[in-house]
């Protein structure tokens, strides 16, 4: 008899008014009970029971204890409750299609709907400073001692990222920096070390690709460049420094969706960067607020016109991920190659510029058993974003429909006329990497090609048997 039931749905009959109840509870015998620390057990055989006056009041205090929790989930409640308010009225436009008048108003509700929508989902990019707050204590994750193998193949645009854990992934970038000469050369503290790794993990998202394994195989590529054309003999450590920690932070908090939707879509994040590489500009604002704390901080031992080549450096070379200043970047690098000159800071720029673009698209560089998964990824945040382009009227790219895409022909055209070319211009200055890294690549585009043309004659035979079907009912 204590707890009524559904009392979620008491507190709209009753709003929360009451400050200081007393409550009374009587016994079995009907005496009262006064509520105190030495009452009597409330069991089956003698239940305490509510005199019944209070019962109202008492289903006030339970109302109160529902509102605490139902504030808890309030902020999905409006988000969901927002969304089928957007879905309805875009129904009403379409049904009240003839009604002028009535199709104004309703945009504009949308439109301030949407507003109010985007600004709920960007307030937890910056205001969210939780994530930002280092961890004032050693961080805690267990200390892998990477075997010899592990070592070995780390160094290996072959490595395999989907065998191992975060922490693992953590440990394998603490041992890069260490092996690299950076902590020793840098004077890096190795507890800063662990503890700006472990912000930089929780302050990637969860998204179907562009989170932390994607930011530690970009980071691997990229220590796996450094040794393969032996970078450390043609660039300073400084250079070093700066590659490995751009490829660290290029995707910070990446929210899953593109530069294009957030500049159709208006969100904050375009209006703050007047559509200028939106995410990019994201990635390297959050990039140095994680370097602003000094718990997190491991440049914190640099004297001042370092730490502005290096934030300088970084900047550059994050702000250079942006595919929409590809064909920019390459033909500036097409340029120079040929003449390169590792003395001319301008060409070393560049070329620094062209290897992290070379790393965060080299996923068919890897072996076929790596690769895949990371296409099925990738389509995966493309439909997530063309079906909300879709619930919201906002323009599709057909890379992104999944009802034009297939993994070939996603791939086929990404590899033959963005990462060959590109990989071969790097070829001209490090004819090395034609085995390990252009070779793959070729035969990627090759495996695909045939995956296309069994879809195709699949779809064709599918095509003649429709056709087929189609006559016999005629
Ligand atoms: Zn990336």
């Amino acid at each position: 008899p204590l707890l009524p039931h559904s009392y979620t749905q008491q507190k709209k009959l009753y709003p929360p008014t009451l400050q200081n109840t007393n409550l009374s509870l009587l016994d079995s015998s009907g005496a009262m009970v006064s509520i105190d620390p030495t009452m009597p057990h409330n069991t089956e055989s003698s239940s305490l029971v509510l005199p019944s006056d209070k019962e109202e009041l008492f289903q006030n205090v339970l109302t109160q204890v529902a509102e605490q929790f139902s504030r808890a989930f309030k902020i999905n409640e409006l988000k969901t409750e927002v969304t089928n308010r957007l879905a309805m009225l875009e129904k009403r436009v379409e049904l009240e299609g003839m009604k002028v008048v009535e199709i104004e108003k309703c945009r504009n509700d949308i439109k301030k709907l949407r507003e109010e929508m985007a600004s709920r989902n960007n307030s937890n990019f910056l205001e969210d400073n939780k994530k930002l707050t280092p961890r004032r204590d050693v961080p805690s994750y267990p200390k892998y001692h990477l075997s010899k193998e592990t070592v070995e193949a780390l160094r290996l645009p072959t490595f395999d990222a989907w065998q191992w854990e975060p922490n693992e992934m953590l440990s394998c970038l603490e041992h890069m920096y260490h092996d690299l000469g950076l902590v020793k050369d840098f004077n890096i503290n190795p507890i800063t070390l662990k503890r700006w790794l472990l912000s930089i993990h929780d302050n990637y998202r969860n998204n179907p690709f562009h989170n932390f394994r994607h930011c530690f195989c970009v980071t691997q590529m990229m220590y796996s460049m450094i040794c393969l054309c032996s970078l450390q003999e043609k660039f300073t450590q400084l250079d070093i420094l700066i590659l490995m920690t751009a490829a660290v932070c290029h995707d910070l908090d990446h929210p899953g969706f593109n530069n294009t939707y957030q500049i159709n879509a208006r969100t904050e994040l375009a209006v703050r960067y007047n559509d200028i590489s939106p995410l990019e500009n994201h990635h390297c604002a959050v990039a140095f607020q994680i370097f602003s704390q000094p718990d997190c901080n491991i440049f914190s031992n640099f004297d001042p016109e370092a730490f502005k080549q290096i934030r300088q450096g970084t900047i550059t070379l994050i702000l250079a991920t942006d595919m929409a200043r590809h064909g920019e970047i390459l033909d500036s690098f097409k340029q120079k190659v040929d003449n390169f000159d590792y003395t001319d800071e301008e060409h070393v720029t560049c070329l620094k510029m062209v290897l992290i673009k070379c790393c965060d698209i080299s996923n068919e560089v890897r072996p076929m058993e790596v690769a895949e998964p990371w296409v099925d990824c990738l389509l995966e945040e493309y439909f997530m974003q063309s079906d909300r382009e879709k619930a919201e009227g906002l323009p599709v790219a057909p890379f992104m429909d999944r009802e034009k895409v297939t993994k070939p022909t996603a791939q086929i055209g990404f590899i033959k006329f963005v990462l060959i070319p590109m990989f071969e211009t790097v070829m001209k200055l490090f004819p090395q990497i034609e085995e390990a890294m252009v070779q793959p690549l070729r035969e990627s585009r090759d495996r695909y090609e045939e995956l296309k043309q069994i879809d195709d004659a699949m779809n064709e035979k599918k095509k003649k048997r429709t056709e087929h079907s189609i006559s016999c009912i005629f």
